[in-house]
């Protein structure tokens, strides 16, 4: 396993690898890797024969007063993980500098995103897929990738990326892994550790809230409105939880609907803070109906 600090190091290697024929996959990441990281790794394994895996915190997709300075950094500990777990082929972890010669207040061209972040947590982090979706494109130019993994954890990111290698015609196969969980149901997050025992036991609200929807779409209930009632009541257990939004949108669009149509893929997703720690979870699912 390589581990490679430059664009330019980087595009070398990937054009070398696509010269000898082999076909690239790329597994983004901020690094803190958890067994949700791994899971996109396996999943990578069958879309690609060079693995290349990237550890790099974007200043650009947090906003003022949000945890970049906090965001745990452990390099070392990530390149043991994945030694361990074997078959990645590179770690690109370039630098800040690397990624915005200059810093970022140099950067007059970005890639920006309509319609699809008016919603979820695109309404509350303003800016914060910008940020996602030009740093995925320059992961994309420097690592050349055929396919990329990324988890459907962060559903509105996924659908948001899928679009970007479609309108930006990128030609990457962009490719959602399920969200991993504790077996208490609370999906791995980099962000868990931040939570007190107190919070991490409340913050199990979360899934239980979006399954409690999941089910209830799956019984063929339409009504958008009882739905997100449904998910609040399920939070308003946790003593601690400040809930930011609990929405249930069509899954292309990502425009919250008020009825749900029979077969149509639906959303349901929720952001939460338990103190400054915020936490998302989200169910994907098909309402019942609509034929074949
Ligand atoms: P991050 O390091 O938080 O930026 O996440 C890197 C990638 O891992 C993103 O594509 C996330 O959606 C994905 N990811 C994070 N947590 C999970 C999880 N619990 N299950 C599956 N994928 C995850």
């Amino acid at each position: 396993m390589e581990l490679i600090r430059t664009v330019k190091a980087m595009q070398a290697r990937a054009d070398a690898r696509r010269r000898a024929g082999q076909t690239l996959a790329l597994i983004p990441t901020m690094g803190a890797l958890h067994a949700g990281h791994l899971a996109l790794i396996e999943a990578a394994r069958a879309h690609g024969d060079h693995l290349t895996v990237s550890v790099f915190v974007n200043p650009t997709q947090f906003g003022p007063g949000e945890d970049f300075d906090q965001y745990p950094r452990r390099l070392e500990q990530d390149m043991k993980a994945l030694e361990d777990l074997g078959g990645v082929d590179v770690v690109f972890a370039p630098s800040v500098e690397e990624m915005y010669p200059g810093g970022q207040d140099r950067q007059r061209v970005w890639v920006d995103v309509e319609q699809l972040d008016a919603h979820l947590c695109g309404r509350y982090r303003p800016g914060h897929f910008k940020g996602v979706v030009t740093v995925v494109a320059k992961l994309f130019l420097s690592c050349k990738p055929h396919a990329a993994v990324f988890g459907l954890k962060d559903a509105q990111q996924f659908v948001i990326l899928r679009r970007l290698s479609r309108d930006l015609l990128f030609g990457v196969e962009v490719v959602g892994v399920p969200t991993v969980r504790e077996p208490d149901g609370l999906a791995l997050s980099s962000r868990n550790v931040y939570l007190s025992p107190a919070q991490r036991a409340q913050a199990v609200v979360l899934s239980q809230a979006v399954t409690a929807a999941r089910r209830l779409v799956e019984q063929g209930e339409q009504r958008v409105e009882g739905l997100v009632q449904t998910m609040l009541n399920v939070m308003g257990q946790a003593p601690d939880a400040h809930v930011q939004y609990a929405e249930v949108v069509d899954v292309e669009t990502l425009q919250p609907l008020d009825r749900i149509a029979p077969g149509q893929d639906v959303l349901a997703a929720v952001a939460v803070f338990f103190g400054k720690t915020r936490l998302i979870d989200n169910a994907f699912v098909r309402a019942p109906g609509g034929g074949v």
